[in-house]
This record gives C-alpha cells, sequence and structure tokens, in this order.
C-alpha cells in the first residue's frame, strides 16, 4: 500500500510485517510548484533542498518501516517549521490570527522563507496572506496530517513507535580530509528531549561502527518535526538524522555521485538495525 497526494507528499508502507518505525524525508522534494514567483536563481534556491534524501531512504518498507516523503521543495514551504513561524514583515496584510516568529523566521528561514541565502531576496515584494494561507492548508496540513497520523497508528498499535526525520546538510568538512572538524552524521534529540538518551546513543554506536564521525545536537538538534510528536516518556520517539551531502552528491550540481550507492546500502542496514531494535522493544514489552 501506498498514498500519493499529489504535488504533496508520498506515502509508502511496509511491504511485509510492520514495525513500528516511520521515517520522513521533509526536504527531498523538487516539483516547484506553477505560480512559486522567486527572484533569485533556481540553482541557488536548489541548494536548500536535501536532494536525493528520499531515494537513499526508498528501501525502508521493505524492513517493515513507513516512509512520508514531501514532493515539494522547502524552499516554497518549510514543513519542519510551526505554521505560525512567519515574519509579519514579509506579508502584504494583517495575518488572520497570532503569529509567532522564531529566531528561524528572524533569519529569513521560517515557514516561508524571504531569503535564498543571506543578502538574497527570495520575493521582489511582499507575499500576499492568502498565498501563505493557502501553503499552509495545502502542502503543511496533508504533510502534518499524514505524519501524525502514522505516529498515533502505529503507537496505538505497538504502544511505542520511532519516528526518523532524515535531512541532509551542507558538509562540515573543511579541506579534502578534515578529520577533526567535520562529521559525516549529525543526530539530533533537541539535548536529549525528543527520545530516549539509549536509542541516540544505539543510532550513533551503529553508525561509527560502519566507520563515519558523528557528532549529537552539535550544530543541528531538531526542529518542529522532532518535537512536535515526540513524546519520549510515553514512547513517542523522535529523531533527526542529519547526512554530510559531500557523501554521495555533488554540492553545486545536486549530481549523485560514485558515494551515493555505499551510503545507501549502510544506510539499508541502519534502518534494518533501527526496525530491528524497535521489534525487540516492543517484544520486550509484550514479555513484561
Ligand atoms: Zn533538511
Amino acid at each position: 500500500m501506498s498514498l500519493v497526494i499529489d504535488d504533496v507528499l508520498i506515502r509508502l508502507d511496509p511491504s511485509g510485517g510492520s514495525v513500528p518505525v516511520v521515517l520522513d524525508s521533509p526536504h527531498s522534494g523538487t516539483r516547484y510548484p506553477a505560480g512559486f514567483n522567486f527572484v533569485c536563481p533556481l540553482p541557488l534556491l536548489r541548494q536548500a533542498e536535501d536532494t536525493h534524501v528520499d531515494e537513499l531512504f526508498a528501501a525502508a518498507p521493505d524492513y517493515g518501516a513507513t516512509l512520508i516523503c514531501a514532493l515539494f521543495p522547502r524552499a516554497f514551504l518549510d514543513v519542519n517549521r510551526a505554521s505560525d513561524d512567519i515574519d509579519p514583515e514579509m506579508l502584504d496584510g494583517p495575518w488572520p490570527g497570532p503569529l509567532n516568529p522564531s529566531e528561524k523566521s528572524a533569519m529569513g528561514m521560517g515557514l516561508v522563507r524571504n531569503l535564498c541565502r543571506p543578502g538574497l531576496p527570495m520575493y521582489d515584494g511582499k507575499l500576499p496572506v492568502a498565498e501563505v494561507v493557502d501553503r499552509i492548508e495545502r502542502y503543511w496540513r496533508p504533510y502534518h496530517e499524514q505524519l501524525a497520523g502514522c505516529i498515533d497508528q502505529l503507537h496505538g498499535r505497538f504502544g511505542m513507535v520511532w519516528h526518523i526525520n532524515c535531512h541532509s546538510m551542507p558538509s562540515l568538512t573543511v579541506g579534502a580530509d578534515d578529520r577533526e572538524g567535520g562529521a559525516d552524521f549529525v543526530l539530533g534529540d533537541r539535548d536529549g528531549t525528543t527520545c530516549d538518551p539509549g536509542f541516540t546513543r544505539f543510532v550513533a554506536d551503529y553508525l561509527r561502527a560502519l566507520g563515519y564521525r558523528v557528532r549529537i545536537n552539535d550544530p543541528y538538534k531538531g526542529v518542529e518535526l522532532v518535537r512536535r510528536y515526540s513524546r519520549p516518556a510515553r514512547g513517542r520517539h523522535s529523531l533527526q538524522l542529519e547526512i554530510d551531502r559531500r557523501l554521495y552528491m555533488n554540492e553545486e550540481t545536486l549530481e549523485k555521485h560514485s558515494g551515493f550507492d555505499r551510503l545507501r546500502a549502510d544506510l539499508n542496514r541502519l534502518v534494518a538495525a533501527i526496525c530491528d531494535h524497535a521489534g525487540a522493544m516492543v517484544a520486550r514489552r509484550a514479555a513484561e
């Protein structure tokens, strides 16, 4: 079973028996909607994408996990922000309700970006309020409804659930071989508040055993998607996973390179291990 909401998302359900694991890729969408009237150069705007992350995790349903991928680009609407994380200064009129612009909005990177990158505006004027309302209703709401629905359904059935929020990041590696400063993966659990710290350690240890350099909550702690649905004390665990883009693609052209297949194979091992971990935790709970 799978579900497609046109231009919004695709949900791939487990191909066999399911385990309480949900992966989501909110930033890998590349379908730029008609009427998305940005004025900055498209190649620069596309640097905001987590390009190919959906494909890196495409086999997750084979291991019993559910995978949800956004189809629209992050620069159009960022589902990893609260729906009221909007800078009122970028709107052409009053917003029909309260707003809560965060520091992300202050940097031009809220729910709807107003900067392509620092100093480079996205739009040549204010955005119509109706346009932003429409993006929330047509894109933000269905994405969150699907993700929350899957997490709730699995939690209801198994009593616990693990959510992996999948991203890629601009390389932190400086130079060709920066063994000290770089990181291949950054795990974010908002300083131990969005999942059992033992689960974060489990994922970090697994990746380190595969030879990767892993940092935790530095410099990325996770944002709205891991915050919103997690409640570790109730068995709801969310962990953000950031992958160094240089491991699998050219960061300028966004083309996959020869490292892609190796990384994908390692991520399949990781997903299999997470699904095994979830299955074992459910079995242990049932035996208690
Ligand atoms: Zn991302």
